[in-house]
């Protein structure tokens, strides 16, 4: 039997990221930054250019038996935006591109593009383009998003420096336990067409996992306050695996503390019921579309008060590894489970 055959689960998304990025040379000066960080960054005279790309696959990122079209519209430019805001910088443009089946009418495309249109003004940047094709699978979408900032304030993920303070921007799992409840209710109804599901009472986890905002209001606020992060990511994968690329590009360690992690109380008590541990939820869920960044301590004056910014560790020395304090005091090492997608 032939032996040559790897299998992509064995190296998992990013080490196929890894290998493919081993065979790319960049071979323009104007590309600041290739692969390797929330969106490249190219160089455009006075200013820079930011530009991320994403798909999403219908069975496999939503699912529309309980995700209505307006709001994957509205998730599929959200996403990108949070790339965008992850590097520093202003979405000014997207391409949408859609595959479709012919399951959908126009109404249904209609009704995708309510929520692409909404989410545009949301974040005032304009749809410039795309292609439309047919799909023998179901429904595809796949956005890429120019942004815009000056040289200085973009963050890349490998600026973090030792004694800088690990901040994460609203709350933690909820994307995560939302989607446990959807595909609770889901099973439920299958079951028994009859049965109402009851999402009322999960209305803000629900929320998280439908329909994210990207932070473009913290990223106006570090202009307003004239902090620029000392490296910046967006919480897509989930926060531990997010700190990884982190101390990974930075050549970094990591000390977060366990008491320090934002958790909603809507999260935390649905994880409860569903019998999941909400910390690990905070550190492993995917999707919540916050910002994680470091900054200098000279800053931390400036973003002390704010009420949606948490202060959850410090950056320390590589050799110190990455790890979390508990609330018992026990130090125990981050595992990047993350979002598994092979
Ligand atoms: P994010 O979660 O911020 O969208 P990803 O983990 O998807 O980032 O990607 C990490 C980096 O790898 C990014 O720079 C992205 O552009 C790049 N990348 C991902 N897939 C591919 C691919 N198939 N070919 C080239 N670059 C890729
Ligand atoms: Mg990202």
């Amino acid at each position: 039997m032939s032996k040559d055959r790897t299998e992509i689960s064995d190296i998992g998304e990013f080490g196929l990221i890894d290998l493919l990025n081993q065979k790319i040379s960049i071979k323009n000066p104007s590309t600041l930054k290739g692969i390797g960080d929330d969106a490249a960054v190219i160089d455009a005279g006075e200013h820079v250019k930011v530009l991320t790309t994403d798909l999403l696959l219908e069975g496999v990122h939503f699912d529309l038996s309980y995700a209505p079209l307006q709001h994957v519209g509205f998730k599929a430019v959200a996403v990108n935006v949070s790339d965008i805001a992850a590097m520093n910088a202003i979405p000014k443009q997207i391409t949408v591109s859609i595959a479709l089946s012919n399951r959908f009418s126009v109404e249904a495309v209609e009704a995708l593009y309510s929520g692409i249109n909404a989410a545009a003004t949301h974040y005032g940047i304009d749809v410039v383009g795309g292609d439309t094709t047919a799909s023998r699978s179901g429904l595809l979408i796949s956005i890429t998003a120019i942004g815009e900032a000056k040289k200085e304030d973009i963050a890349y993920r490998s600026g973090a420096k030792l004694n800088d303070i690990i901040c994460v921007t609203g709350d933690l799992g909820g994307a995560l336990v939302g989607l446990q409840i959807l595909e609770r209710e889901k099973q439920v109804y299958l079951a028994n067409p009859d049965m109402k599901p009851e999402l009322e009472k999960y209305n803000y986890v629900t929320a998280r996992q439908l329909k994210p905002d990207a932070r473009m209001d913290i990223i106006h606020e570090f202009r307003d306050l004239g902090v620029v992060p000392t490296s910046m990511i967006d919480v897509s994968d989930g926060l531990a695996s997010e700190l990884f690329h982190i101390a990974k590009a930075s050549s970094a360690g990591i000390t977060i503390y366990e008491d320090k992690l934002p958790i909603d109380k809507q999260t935390y008590e649905t994880a409860v019921e569903l019998g999941l541990d909400p910390i690990t939820c905070a550190l492993n869920g995917g999707e919540d579309y916050e910002l994680l960044f470091t900054i200098d301590q000279k800053d931390f004056a400036k973003l002390e008060k704010h009420p949606d910014i948490h202060f959850i560790g410090y950056i320390s020395k590589p050799e110190e590894g990455k790890v979390m304090v508990t609330k018992s005091g026990t130090v125990v090492n981050l595992k990047a489970q993350g979002w598994k997608h092979f």
